[in-house]
C-alpha cells in the first residue's frame, strides 16, 4: 500500500472537474484517504514548488497555483505514485494519452488541472506539506 498527494488545480476547480478527478480515482483502484479545498498564497505556492524555483515558469506556476482554491487529497492504493500518473497523463496535454485527465481537461502545460508525486520521497514530502496525521484516515 503506497500513498500520493493529488491536487485538483485552480483551473480544475473552476472548470468543475473535482467530481470527474475524483471519480477517476475511485474507479482505478485509488482510495481518497484525506481531501480538503484550500486556497494557497504565493508564498505556500513557492513552498510547495520550491524544487522548481529555478525555472523560467516558477513565477508564473505559482501565481496560478495561487489564483483560486484547490482540492488536495491524499490517495492510497496499490502502486498509487505511479496509478495516479498514468491516470493524470504527461504534463502537456498536447503528449497527453487519450483518456488521461490532463487530455481531457487540460488547456495548456501550465494549466493542467492535476498535480500529482512523482517519487516515494516527494510523496511523504507533499503530503505533510498540507496534512498532519490526524487529518488522514487509516482503513
Ligand atoms: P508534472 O506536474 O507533470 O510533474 P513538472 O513537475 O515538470 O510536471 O512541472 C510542475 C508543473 O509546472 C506542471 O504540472 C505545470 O503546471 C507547470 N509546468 C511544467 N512545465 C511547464 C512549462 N514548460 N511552462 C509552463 N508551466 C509548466
Ligand atoms: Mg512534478
Amino acid at each position: 500500500m503506497e500513498r500520493t498527494l493529488s491536487i485538483v488545480k485552480p483551473d480544475g476547480v473552476r472548470q468543475g472537474n473535482i467530481g470527474d478527478v475524483v471519480s477517476t480515482f475511485e474507479k482505478n483502484g485509488l482510495k481518497v484517504a484525506a481531501m480538503k479545498m484550500i486556497h494557497m498564497d504565493k508564498k505556500e505556492a513557492e513552498g510547495f514548488y520550491a524544487v522548481h524555483r529555478e525555472r523560467p515558469f516558477f513565477g508564473s506556476l505559482t501565481d496560478f497555483m495561487s489564483s483560486g482554491p484547490c482540492v488536495v487529497m491524499v490517495l492510497e492504493g496499490e502502486n498509487a505514485i505511479a496509478r495516479n500518473r498514468e491516470l493524470m497523463g504527461a504534463t502537456n496535454p498536447a503528449n497527453a494519452a487519450p483518456g488521461t485527465l490532463r487530455k481531457r481537461f487540460a488547456t495548456s502545460v501550465e494549466q493542467n488541472v492535476v498535480h500529482g508525486s512523482d517519487a516515494p520521497e516527494t510523496a511523504a514530502y507533499e503530503i505533510g506539506y498540507f496534512f498532519n496525521q490526524l487529518e488522514i484516515v487509516n482503513k
